[in-house]
């Protein structure tokens, strides 16, 4: 697996699991941000630098060019439409649904290991849009 299509997965499978706020924290962060945003996110700065971690070892330990993917890869994760649905405290699965803890441990498992297949779906389509959308700045 290359290092987009990793990073992409698990960008996929956060928001899937209906928690874009940790993809836009993600994205904040590789844009010039800090560890220090992370309360603004509601994350707590170790969940944060964990995150954080996980990418830059997707992309063999190089900063620059996990940020460089971030970038690329965002805006269309951001376009895919979140499974599960959350009401008064309680998480559904819009799939199958299941009624979830809305934990995002939970969540994101449910999503990756019950639904591997929309995870699949969803990583091409954004792998897809990242591919034309390189091809169409280096056409220009
Ligand atoms: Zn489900």
């Amino acid at each position: 697996m290359s290092a987009l299509e990793r990073v992409a997965r698990y960008l996929v499978v956060k928001q899937l699991a209906d928690l874009g706020y940790v993809v836009d924290f993600i994205y904040a962060y590789f844009s010039g941000g800090s560890l220090g945003d992370a309360q603004r996110f509601g994350l707590s700065k170790t969940c944060a630098r964990g995150y954080v971690q996980r990418i830059i070892e997707y992309c063999n330990g190089s900063f620059f060019r996990a940020r460089a993917i971030v970038r690329h890869v965002y805006r269309f994760v951001k376009q895919l439409e979140p499974v599960i649905l959350r009401i008064d405290g309680v998480a559904r699965c819009t799939i199958c649904g299941a009624e979830l803890v809305p934990h995002h441990h939970v969540l994101q498992e449910h999503v990756a290991r019950r639904h591997p297949d929309r995870v699949d779906d969803a990583v091409e389509k954004v792998i897809d849009a990242v591919v034309r959308s390189v091809k169409r700045v280096s056409n220009a």
